[in-house]
């Protein structure tokens, strides 16, 4: 097994089809049980570890290299509090439900494909990602993984509809597909000429830094599609040296990276906390795009924030911080015609 602090070192000697195993052989050796993760963060018998719940139907997956960004010993870690499943997801209240955007099935107009706002559509090439977020708002979409057939499918239907201009290639997430697939779709997408640009959401710079290979910087550099990388960030202890190295190669082959950040109650919920993210993104190259509200998603009321603390901690990031690093804050809320931009 390769530990993360040793992957600099056989990064040094593999080759390229060999790295591309190895971040596959990551995801295959993550913390898939709250046990496995507590034991090795020292945290078994603690009162978290009372709390824990293996037997949630979105299991836990946690990738090593972001449980070493963890504290060993401290249950109140803002890292581990948004990947460990705990029996706190079973209280629910009223106003949370299973699909609280209403995105499906009504949107799907293709099977992969989601259009709720004016140009752009997400298109979602795969179920899956490299880490389970516990707030995470498609935690019960019941995606299916897309065949061949069904991508080829939503594909021409973007190719016959003109009025898209920007295509969104979310999930699951899209940088968990090998090279090959992911470029497939970038490919073909760009040979449409209404789409005009590629955005990827991703959260796999700072959950699997392995992932963005030399390879994947070769292709992503030689392309000629104009892409902007949407990477999903919600804690200034996700960025360390290893995330400023990947961040930077994607900066230098010229797409735009921009960062989105859900609001967590007690994981990032103080001005003091978001001020430092949006100082370290823009020290790695990110400037801060979303503070998302969380959706009111069954299973993550525990983790939601008000909207009246929310205003409270954006107003202290207004005060604080140059208008460049101020992220837009913003809610969701279905049958409208964007995201509701909250002030
Ligand atoms: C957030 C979102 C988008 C992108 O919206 P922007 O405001 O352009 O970032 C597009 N489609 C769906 C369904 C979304 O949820
Ligand atoms: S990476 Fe994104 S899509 Fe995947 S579980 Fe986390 S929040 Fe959800």
């Amino acid at each position: 097994m390769i530990t993360p602090m040793r992957r600099n070192e056989y990064r040094i000697v593999t080759t390229d089809s060999e790295k591309q195993s190895n971040w596959r052989t990551e995801i295959s050796e993550a913390f898939r049980t709250p046990l496995e993760l507590l034991t090795y963060l020292g945290l078994v018998d603690s009162e978290l570890g009372t709390k824990a719940d293996s037997e949630q139907e979105f299991k836990m997956l946690v990738p090593r290299s972001f449980a070493a960004k963890m504290k060993a010993g401290d249950p109140n870690d803002p890292l581990l509090r948004q990947v460990l499943p705990t029996c706190q997801e079973r209280e629910t209240g009223e106003e949370f439900s299973k699909d609280p955007l209403e995105e499906w099935p009504d949107d799907q107009a293709t099977e992969g494909l989601l259009q709720k706002y004016r140009g752009r559509a997400l298109l979602m090439p795969t179920a899956a990602c490299a880490i389970n977020c516990r707030y995470c708002f498609r935690r019960h979409f019941p995606h299916a993984p897309p065949t061949k057939e069904s991508l080829h499918k939503t594909l021409e239907a973007i190719r016959s509809d003109k009025t898209l201009k920007e295509i969104i290639l979310s999930g699951g997430d899209p940088l968990i597909l090998r090279d090959e697939s992911l470029f497939s779709v970038i490919d073909t997408l760009s040979s449409i000429p209404h789409v005009k640009r590629i955005r990827i959401h991703t959260r796999i710079p700072t959950v699997l830094p392995s992932r963005i290979t030399e390879n994947f910087i070769d292709k992503l550099e030689s392309h000629q599609a104009e892409i902007i990388m949407v990477t999903h960030i919600n804690h200034p202890n996700e960025l360390d040296a290893e995330t400023d190295s990947v961040l930077r190669k994607l900066g230098q082959t010229g797409i735009q990276l921009l960062n989105q950040t859900v609001l967590l109650k007690g994981i990032n919920d103080r001005t003091e906390t978001l001020v430092e993210l949006s100082e370290q993104l823009f020290s790695q190259g990110i400037l801060p795009y979303y503070l998302h509200l969380s959706d009111k998603v069954e299973g993550t009321q525990h983790l939601c924030v008000s909207v009246e603390t929310a205003r409270k901690i954006f107003r202290g990031m207004l005060r604080e911080l140059p208008g460049y690093l101020v992220p837009r804050l913003v809610a969701e809320e279905p049958g409208m015609s964007s995201k509701t931009l909250i002030i």
